[in-house]
């Protein structure tokens, strides 16, 4: 088992016009399953290709199991890569599209047969071996372009948006089956997508990515929970986290329709990391509680409802901006109604308007929250819940 550890790694396009990479750097654990997640055009497929010896970078180093590797062709590395669209030889069979790699090394005979039927096996899809791929489903496909990814039995294993080209349902059975087959190879993996839903159901840990650049690499609970900018916490999480431009002074945060005074603890991580006192306040769409009208800090009127089976996302406004609160379905609510708000302040993260998280509020919090209109009310955690 090997790892793999891209070092500063730099790849522009058109003489430097286009920056795909500017400074990548990211370990591969032996035995990971590494999620690179990021919007399009980021730089997740530059990145693979530099692994794989599809693209030499400009600058940096690559290493495999300590072994430099950043020059070497493709053939000479033992990675294989899995593209989005997996183009099977359409001209060959189930079977020659899996040899066909170990053939065009000179391997042997049987030595092709035994990997071949090994592959087969493990993707389960021995009964098709004498098919043409226009012969199968696209679950069917996909499990073979897997299988003929793994019949070389890489140290590194590449995925690049394999399942962009499924339905929805046939796309999570495949996450799962890819995080069994990486179980079983047990080799260092990188799985490309930009789906920050299916990052954050398959990974061991997961890179965001973000304009050429890594922004943090974490298991996906910490990268939801502990997101270490405003792009990650804006990029993972569905419903989008509420962000809220807001203005930090004396211990006072003002959010606009509400002012908090923040413990002593959040008011010296403030003071010491802004220099002016904007700050971007987030709040998670979980982390907004609808209580009784009169009972929350604020009151609003309920604008949108979107069931979503045990839970529901209600859209409000607060000043000018559209907030997301998400309560159990259970939760009595109307569209058009009004509902008091709460917030549960140990999950409020504060960001300094450029990007970097600054503090996350947890448990430090004894905090007094007044809404600016209305008579001010004491946020404590969860409030009051509604009936
Ligand atoms: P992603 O896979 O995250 O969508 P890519 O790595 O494909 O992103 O591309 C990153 C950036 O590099 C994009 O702006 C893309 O247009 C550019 N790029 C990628 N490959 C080339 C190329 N061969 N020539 C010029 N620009 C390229
Ligand atoms: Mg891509």
């Amino acid at each position: 088992m090997v790892d793999a550890v891209l070092d500063n790694v730099r790849k522009t396009f058109n003489d430097g016009q286009v920056v795909a990479v500017d400074d990548v750097n990211l370990t591969i654990e032996e035995g990971e399953l590494i999620v690179l997640v990021g919007p399009s055009g980021c730089g997740k497929s530059t990145t693979l290709r530099c692994i794989a010896g599809l693209e030499t970078p400009n600058s940096g180093r690559i290493t495999f199991g300590g072994h430099d590797v950043t020059e070497l062709p493709p053939k000479d590395r033992a990675v294989s890569m899995v593209f989005q669209n997996y183009a099977l030889y359409p001209s060959m069979t189930v079977y020659e599209n899996m040899e066909f790699g170990l053939k065009m090394r000179g391997a042997d005979r049987e030595t092709i047969d035994e990997r071949v039927r090994w592959a087969a096996d493990i993707m389960e899809i021995g009964d098709l071996l004498d098919r043409y791929p226009d012969q199968l489903s696209g679950g069917q496909q996909q499990r073979v372009a897997l299988g003929r990814a793994i019949v070389r039995e890489p140290a590194i294993f590449l995925l690049d948006e394999p399942l962009s080209n499924l339905d929805a349902k046939l796309r999570a059975v495949m996450r799962t089956e890819i995080q069994e087959l990486q179980r079983k190879l047990d080799v260092a993996t990188v799985f490309v997508t930009h789906d920050q839903e299916e990052a954050m159901s398959m990974g061991d840990r997961i890179a965001v990515m973000n304009a050429g650049d890594i922004q943090q690499v974490a298991p996906p609970s910490d990268i939801y929970h502990d997101p270490n900018s405003l792009f990650v916490a804006d990029f993972i999480g569905s419903p989008e986290i509420n962000l809220f431009r807001s203005s930090y002074r004396n211990g006072t945060v003002d959010l606009g329709a509400f002012d908090v005074d923040v413990p002593d603890v959040i008011a010296t991580e403030l003071d010491s990391g802004l220099d002016s006192d904007e700050v971007v306040t987030g709040i998670r769409p979980e982390d907004i509680n609808v209580v009784e009208p009169g009972n929350g800090l604020l009151d609003v009127e309920v604008q949108v409802i979107e069931p979503m089976g045990d839970t529901q996302i209600i859209y409000f406004d607060v000043e000018d901006s559209r907030v997301r609160a998400v309560v159990p379905s259970a939760r009595n609510v109307t569209e058009g109604g009004t509902v008091g708000l709460d917030v549960y302040w140990p999950n409020v993260h504060m960001f300094h308007p450029d990007g970097p998280k600054l503090v996350k509020w947890g448990n430090a919090v004894d905090v007094d929250a007044d809404a600016e209109s209305g008579d001010g009310v004491r946020a404590d955690g969860h409030g009051e819940e509604a009936q």
